[in-house]
């Protein structure tokens, strides 16, 4: 019997069990969780940050769901070391260090909230937005100010444009700074992401460009008592909460001193296999193919984690199955605005294409508030940037994906004219000739 060892139980770590046991119950399936909850929802933080959800709606799986999937589950453990010549992992906390043998091991340890060195950075106050844990922190923090407190947002990750719109819902008063020229630069080109910045400052955000955070210090003893942020410009920016907003990082701690191969985060293969035998990751730890460009990149997706996951369980279960690459793919909404991205987000070179061979298609409806911006390269798609008509953004990861040739349609699919029974018909026989999963 086979000893299935999964680190991590979120997004890649499930769907590997679930992959693992739609086909192989037999298996010996041990799952090692640093956090001690259920599984649950990243992506819907922000939502119980705004409080559209509750706690208990966050929860994936109710307290049974292992033993019915016939796993056995170390919650609240954490795993601090892989031998992996001897195929051991070590656990704590335990009274005394704890082994766990494995034949087949998946790192599924996710990533990381940047917390950037700052005089000021570990003051009550100040938060990062990764886990529950941290969630619940800043809801209850919040929960001592006054209705109208201040909230300073220092970067523009992905997860900040969500969690500052859900403190603004709370009727926060919120300021964003950030150390570029233009917002939100994972989500979006410098053009729509202006059209962002505008309809934020249209809501009462104060959005700060090219300024850079020097320190954070408290404004006096008392808890809740109010902060202060101070820029390289000698502008200090009086807040109750800070909100660290920089980003992601793999968190390949496991790797370290271990022959798995790592760059900026686990190196993978198409089967998700690292370079140490028996070994596979999958999730926002690694890094793996993109299926336009075909570099290695990181992804930070739910959708991207899942797949990954699911390759990996099937092929730790001798299940040969390819990932045949991902994409970034995000929707937000903004104040009553949608911002849809996938894929390569700008050409290179001008702002109009040129170095890389890329062209961009621009089409705006000023009457509609749309904007759709389209990445094209010898008659595929590449990426795509949609303000407010993103109906038809999953045809377009559909196509950007398939690596479909639209050659002649450009124009219809930048004004998004062409129905998804268009492109079905065009695309049918692109998508059999090129399946996604190949088990
Ligand atoms: C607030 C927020 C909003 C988001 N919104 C979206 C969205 O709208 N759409 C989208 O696609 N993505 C979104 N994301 C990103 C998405 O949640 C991640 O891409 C996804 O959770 C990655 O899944 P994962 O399984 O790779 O890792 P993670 O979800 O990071 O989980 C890794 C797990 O491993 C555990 N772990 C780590 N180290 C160890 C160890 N040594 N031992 C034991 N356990 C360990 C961690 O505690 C954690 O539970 C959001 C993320 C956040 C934080």
């Amino acid at each position: 019997m086979q000893r299935l060892v999964i680190i991590g139980d979120s997004a890649a770590g499930l769907a590997a069990i679930e992959a693992i046991r739609s086909r192989d119950r037999r298996s010996q399936v041990t799952l090692i969780a640093a956090e001690d909850h259920l599984p649950y929802s990243r992506v819907m933080l922000t939502y119980l940050l705004a409080g559209k959800v509750s706690r208990d709606e966050l929860f994936l799986h109710g307290p049974d769901w292992y033993r019915q999937t016939g796993v056995k589950a170390l919650t609240g453990r954490r795993a601090v070391a892989i031998d992996t010549r001897r195929r051991e992992i070590v656990i704590e906390p335990a009274r005394k260090s704890h082994r766990v043998p494995y034949d087949r091991l998946l790192i599924a340890t996710g990533a990381l909230a940047q917390r950037p060195v700052l005089p000021g950075i570990d003051l009550p106050g100040v938060f990062c937005l990764r886990d529950l844990d941290d969630a619940v922190a800043i809801l209850q923090y919040a929960g001592t100010l006054g209705p109208h407190a201040g909230a300073v947002f220092l970067g523009g990750g992905p997860v900040c444009l969500q969690a500052l719109t859900a403190l603004a819902d709370r009727g926060m008063k919120v300021t964003l700074v950030v150390r570029s020229a233009a917002i939100f630069s994972q989500l979006a080109d410098a053009y729509t992401a202006g059209l962002a910045a505008k309809v934020l400052r249209r809501n009462g955000v104060r959005v700060l460009t090219n300024a850079e955070p020097v320190g954070i210090e408290a404004r006096s003893q008392r808890q809740a008592a109010g902060l202060a942020v101070h820029l390289r410009s000698g502008q200090r920016l009086a807040t109750d909460l800070v909100i660290i907003g920089k980003g992601t990082q793999p968190n390949t701690e496991l790797a370290r001193g271990t022959d798995i191969t790592t760059d900026v985060g686990i190196l993978v293969d198409e089967t998700m296999a690292t370079s140490a035998a028996g070994v596979y990751a999958a999730g926002d730890v690694t890094q793996a193919t993109h299926c336009v460009t075909g570099r290695k990149v990181c992804y930070g997706t739910w959708t991207n984690a899942c797949d990954q996951g699911r390759v990996a369980g099937l092929n730790m279960i001798g299940c040969r199955t390819e990932w045949t690459g991902g994409l970034n793919r995000n929707v937000t909404t903004l104040f009553g605005n949608t911002l849809g991205s996938v894929g390569v987000l700008q050409p290179g070179g001008s702002d109009r294409g040129g170095g890389d061979g890329r062209t961009l298609h621009h089409y705006v409806d000023p009457r509609r508030r749309v904007s759709r911006r389209l990445i094209f390269r010898d008659g595929r798609c590449d990426g795509a940037v949609v303000w407010n008509a993103c109906d038809d953004l999953g045809v377009l990861s559909w196509l950007i994906s398939t690596r479909h040739d639209c050659s002649g349609c450009e124009e219809r699919l930048t004004r998004g004219e062409t129905t998804l029974g268009d492109t079905l018909r065009r695309g049918l026989a692109g998508v059999l000739r090129a399946p996604r999963w190949k088990y």
